[in-house]
Order: structure tokens, then C-alpha cells, then sequence
């Protein structure tokens, strides 16, 4: 079984249009959706959900304001500021904790001599097993502003690997995270191949160099192919002759072309919904990285 991402410098770049995409052209795979912070997957593939999970991501201390006495302990001993006091010495104060500055690390919760701190864990997010016309998908949400996304892309590939090996399914496809982050190194670890999807312009061509450079620290075969190039040829060359000069594999170019917006607000894959040059193009760009993969 063979494990595939489509990542980018970037969000915005077409990533997920792709994706969803090679789901109309591949059999027999298992999709997944890792772009956990801004997961869009799902409105293209349309998934019934089958598995609703909660993804803890970690704890958070508690008081119980019936066993506190205000001893002030708690406060000496938290390095990230979490703890205060209402006023310090005063029958009436109260000792509370912000939960956003609280990392966790439950050295509160050991020393209170009241034992009036408890660790209580965080639900920072979900995560799905659904079923889609093209096979099952493994997609998952992360609350705003809520960390570990990372955590939470490794919770969703396992899964989609058990799934992939209980139904002798041929292929992992992966909608990876943008940029060069934490959530992307847990996308591509282990990966067979990663597709980087970039665009015609100079930011477009730095985020390219980044992650190509993250996908070689970590040994993947990576092909790279250019979306709506036609909007800026002159540095659509400059790409090509970066992945020239750089023993990059380019796997095509992909034209700019309103049938991708017209099948996104048709809840279709590109594919499905028009038999265009557009479409073309992407076959062209699967076919490069599935001779890869064989
Ligand atoms: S250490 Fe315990 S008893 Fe003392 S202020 Fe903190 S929570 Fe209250
Ligand atoms: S768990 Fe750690 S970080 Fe959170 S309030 Fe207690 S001492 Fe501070």
C-alpha cells in the first residue's frame, strides 16, 4: 500500500481542488483530509459520517473552589503565569486558573496540600471516518485556535492506514497541511511521494523552495506541478528552471481555467464536471506520479 501527499508553500494554492480530484481518478484508496486547521476537503467529497471522534490534546488544571484555602502554593510554582489571586491574604480571595495560559504541566496539582487542583483533559478538536462515493475518508476538524495539530494529523493517517489495510486498499491519498510546520512533517513522514502544488509568482516560487527543502530533509520523493501557470508564464518558466537546476520532478502544469471555481459551487471534483483541457491536465500530472508509485 502506497501513501501519497498533495501539500503546498502556502493555503490558496489549489491544493485541495487537486486532491479531490485524483479522488475521482484513483480506485481503490482510502482519502485523507490533514489540513486539520483549515479542513475543506469534505465540501467536495460530500461524506456521510459514519465515526465521530473527540481528539484530547492535552490537559488543563482545574480548582475546586469548595477545598482551596488560598495558601497562594499553586501561584509560587507555576512558571507560565497561569495561576492569580484575587487578593492575596484576604478571606474573600479567590484563586483561579486561565486556561488558555495553562500548558499542563501539572506541578499544581501535585503540590496543593488541599488537593483541590485537578487536571482535566482538553477537547480541542474531532475526527471522522466517513463514506464517500470515491471510498472511505478520514478528515478531522481542530478547534480555533487550538494547538497539536500535529498530534492530530498522526491520530488521522493511523487511522486511515487501518482502514487501508483492513479493506486491502492500494493507496493513501493525503491532503496535506501548508507550509513548513509541524502539522506538514507529521503529513509527510513515512509518505511514498509528495506532490507540491505551487502557483506563477515570486512568494509562490519562495514557499516552493521551502518545502521542497523540508520534503528532501526528510527523503521523499517529491514532484511538483504548477496551477493556473498561464497567469504569469514568464515565472512559471522560473519554476520549471528551479526544478530543472534542482533535480526536481516536474509533473505538469495546470492552466487557469473558471471550470474549477464552476465544480467547487457544483460540489463536484473538477473531473466530474468537465471533460476540458483542465482536466486533461491533471490525469497528466496523476499518470506521472502513479508511474512513480508502481
Ligand atoms: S495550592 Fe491548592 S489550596 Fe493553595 S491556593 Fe492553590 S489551589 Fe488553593
Ligand atoms: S498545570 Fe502547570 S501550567 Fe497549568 S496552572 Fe498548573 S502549574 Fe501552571
Amino acid at each position: 500500500m502506497k501513501q501519497i501527499v498533495i501539500i503546498s508553500g502556502k493555503g490558496g494554492t489549489g491544493k485541495t481542488v487537486i486532491t479531490a480530484a485524483f479522488a475521482s481518478l484513483v480506485k481503490n484508496k482510502v482519502m485523507v483530509d490533514c489540513d486539520v486547521d483549515a479542513a475543506d476537503l469534505h465540501l467536495l467529497l460530500n461524506p456521510k459520517i459514519l465515526e465521530r471522534h473527540e481528539f484530547k490534546s492535552g490537559k488543563t488544571a482545574v480548582i475546586d473552589g469548595g477545598k482551596c484555602n488560598q495558601c497562594g502554593m499553586c501561584l509560587e510554582v507555576c512558571r507560565f503565569d497561569a495561576i492569580t489571586q484575587s487578593s492575596i491574604g484576604s478571606q474573600q480571595s479567590t484563586v483561579t486558573i486561565d486556561p488558555i495560559s495553562c500548558e499542563g504541566c501539572g506541578v499544581c496539582s501535585l503540590i496543593c496540600p488541599q488537593e483541590a487542583i485537578t487536571m482535566k483533559e482538553c477537547i480541542s478538536g474531532e475526527w471522522f471516518i466517513s463514506d464517500t462515493q470515491y471510498g472511505p475518508f478520514v478528515h478531522a476538524k481542530l478547534g480555533i485556535a487550538e494547538e497539536n495539530s500535529g498530534k492530530l494529523v498522526t491520530l488521522v493517517r493511523q487511522n486511515a492506514k487501518l482502514i487501508a489495510d483492513k479493506e486491502n486498499r492500494d493507496i493513501i491519498i493525503i491532503d496535506g497541511s501548508p507550509g513548513i510546520g509541524c502539522p506538514v512533517i507529521s503529513s509527510i513522514s513515512g509518505i511514498d511521494c509528495a506532490l507540491i502544488v505551487t502557483e506563477p509568482t515570486l512568494s509562490g516560487l519562495h514557499d516552493l523552495i521551502r518545502v521542497v527543502e523540508l520534503t528532501r530533509h526528510f527523503n521523499v520523493k517529491t514532484f511538483v506541478v504548477i496551477n493556473k501557470y498561464d497567469l504569469n508564464t514568464e515565472m512559471a518558466e522560473e519554476i520549471e528552471s528551479y526544478c530543472r537546476n534542482n533535480g526536481v520532478a516536474l509533473a505538469g502544469k495546470i492552466k487557469y481555467d473558471t471550470a474549477i471555481i464552476e465544480a467547487m459551487v457544483n460540489k463536484k471534483t473538477v473531473i466530474e464536471y468537465s471533460k476540458g483541457e483542465v482536466s486533461q491536465q491533471i490525469k497528466n500530472v496523476w499518470e506521472i506520479i502513479q508511474n512513480e508509485l508502481d
